[in-house]
């Protein structure tokens, strides 16, 4: 692998925590082929797009080449996976390149999904296919337009490579940027070796990079617990909001910094139903839409396991403190949620909170019933605060009990324009994505493009797009996703 001089690469996570990071190389691409960038992107990582669409960038962002002083890591962790203790995971088809400075002065990790197998593959066979890292790319780029904490996608690159699954595809490499790769699995991981002093060291680097309040407090690793459990109760409510399941959420899939991370067989819920699952690998529904916010408190209290040496006091108060610092979970979830609620529904601050809750709880018994498409529900109702319920009421087969509520519910005064901000037109559809993943993969990527052109800008509604903001077609699903 030969230097590149494009760019440098930080070894902070690699240096301060080397028992974690394994220097590993990736495969060698003999024929890559950029799929997609995302140029506004590479522009906050102060990259240049053109020397990325170059020979040279396309090999940078296959790990062929690697810029100076970069030393890619496979990095370790552990975690639960649907509920089970997995004590060595890691990277075995990823690589963290190393760290980079953004435009606004933050360290951001470039990391790579697909890059061939690591010593943590554990019999996969280290590759991704070019549909669910296309996949990976459009929902969290659709997520961070809609406002919602995510790893980010910089660029897909086919690596002509065919990966073997049920059949055979074309595989792929993702470029992903994250606050970083750091997850509740990595602190499982370093509490499994006992190793206090790495322990240490890891909260520290993680109240550095994510939670730099927590190192003012007392007691910091316990205010650095605190500051995960608010940002992931906040993270999980803004899916709840906006129908996001994750379908995978294992402690090795949630991070520290609070972003979404690990798009596998995640999908947006089309008809509403609070026990949908899409994922093929979840028979028992553990990772359902409903279950969300209870799974995250669960994956936090495992955090608090890992972290509980660190925590002040006797075991009996350590427990006792982590336990206290958990409620803040529910507390933050419903703040979050309840704001969220009623800023889809349009009402002014003088609507007071229980009129509120009742004209959420209306909202939701309506979705249940009708088992209208989430998405379109709440746009619709942008055009019912304006004097037009069609759209919104052919959603609903019972008629009397929408009128019935949109009558309770106009009388609150909902603001039209306030709801289009945040209710949007256009999320990455399950029929949709399908469409778009398998032109894809035989090759013809308009589709994908035209896509992901309307879900970067979801709340603006464009002539010409109605096709994005409609429902599933009749006779589509049941949706199946795969990893
Ligand atoms: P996930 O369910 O995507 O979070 O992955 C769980 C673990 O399996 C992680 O350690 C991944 O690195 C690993 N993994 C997933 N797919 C592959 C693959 N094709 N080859 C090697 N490791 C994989
Ligand atoms: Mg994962
Ligand atoms: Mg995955």
């Amino acid at each position: 692998t030969a230097a590149s001089p494009t760019f440098t690469l930080g070894g902070r996570f690699a240096r301060d925590l080397a028992e974690l990071a394994l220097p590993w190389q990736a495969e060698e691409v003999a024929d890559p082929r950029l799929l997609v960038l995302n140029e506004p992107l590479a522009g906050q990582l102060g990259l240049d797009p053109a020397v990325l669409r170059s020979e040279e960038g396309l090999a940078l962002l296959t790990g062929n080449r690697l810029p100076d002083g970069a030393t890619p890591v496979a990095q370790a962790y552990a975690g639960h996976q649907f509920g089970f203790y997995a004590p060595r995971l890691g990277d075995g088809r990823a690589l963290l390149l190393g760290e980079v400075e953004d435009t606004g002065g933050r360290l951001r990790d470039i990391h790579l999904k697909g890059s061939g197998p690591t010593p943590f593959a554990r019999g996969g066979d280290g590759f991704a296919a070019v549909g669910p890292m296309l996949r990976e790319y459009i929902v969290s780029e659709a997520m961070h337009a809609l406002g919602i904490p995510t790893t980010r996608s910089l660029a897909v690159v086919a690596t002509g490579r065919r990966v073997r699954r049920d059949t055979v595809l074309p595989g792929a490499v993702l470029a992903r940027v994250a606050e970083s790769h750091l997850r509740v699995g990595s602190f499982q991981y370093v509490r499994a070796t006992g190793d206090a002093d790495l322990l240490r060291r890891l909260a520290d680097h993680a109240i550095a990079r994510h939670h730099p309040g927590a190192a003012e407090s007392e007691q910091p690793y316990l205010a650095l617990f605190r500051a995960v459990v608010a940002a992931q109760a906040a993270l999980v409510a803004r899916w709840m909001l906006v129908g996001f399941i994750h379908g995978v959420m294992n402690t090795d899939n949630m991070t520290i910094s609070g972003e979404t991370i690990d798009y596998g067989p995640c999908a947006f819920m089309d008809a509403f139903d609070p026990a949908t699952v899409y994922s093929s690998i979840d028979d028992a529904g553990r990772y359902a839409y409903r279950n969300q916010p209870l799974v995250a408190e669960w994956n936090l209290a495992r955090l608090a396991e890992a972290l509980l040496p660190l925590f002040p006091g006797t075991e009996d108060e350590a427990v006792g403190a982590a336990q206290e610092a958990l409620a803040g979970f529910r507390e933050q979830y419903s703040q979050t949620w309840s704001a969220g609620m009623r800023a889809k529904l349009g009402l002014p601050a003088g609507v007071d909170g229980e009129a509120a809750s009742s004209l959420v709880d209306g909202a939701i018994a309506l979705l249940q019933a009708s088992r209208a498409d989430y998405t379109s529900f709440f746009r619709t109702l942008g055009a019912a605060a304006r004097g037009n319920p069609e759209q919104a009421r052919n959603l609903v087969p019972d008629t009397a009990a929408f009128d019935a509520w949109a009558e309770r519910w106009r009388a609150a005064g909902p603001d039209a324009e306030a709801m289009d901000r945040v209710n949007p037109a256009y999320i990455p559809r399950n029929h949709l994505v399908e469409e778009a993943l398998a032109a894809a993969t035989e090759e013809d990527l308009e589709p994908f493009g035209s896509l992901l052109e309307a879900v970067t800008r979801p709340y603006e509604e464009r002539p010409g797009l109605a096709r994005y903001a409609a429902p599933a077609p009749e006779g589509f699903g049941p949706y199946r996703t795969f990893c």
